[in-house]
């Protein structure tokens, strides 16, 4: 896994820091600092939280086969089956 950050689209908020402070830094130049650019599968849960903390979309995951956006944060409502209601036959 490797961390990109479109540095263009960083507003410096620390919010990926706040997820995942073992792979991001914001420092005291109000600069966003990345720790850790391949950080550990064990990080991955952290890291992905930052890229949905991410205000900016500036984060992304490569996983080797090109950078994926990550999904929209919202959740998928289920498609809710129609039911019907059945008249009992008399
Ligand atoms: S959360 Fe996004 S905008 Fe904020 S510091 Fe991290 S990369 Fe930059």
């Amino acid at each position: 896994m490797r961390v990109v950050v479109d540095f263009d689209l960083c507003e410096s908020n620390a919010l990926c820091m706040a997820a995942a402070p073992e792979v991001f830094e914001v420092r005291d130049d109000d600069f966003l600092y990345v720790l850790q650019e391949e950080p550990p599968e064990e990080l991955r849960a952290k890291v992905e939280e930052a890229v949905r903390r991410c205000p900016k979309q500036a984060i992304t995951i490569d996983d080797g086969a090109g950078a994926a956006k990550p999904p929209p944060a919202a959740a998928e409502k289920p498609a809710g089956a129609e039911i019907k209601p059945t008249t009992p036959e008399l």
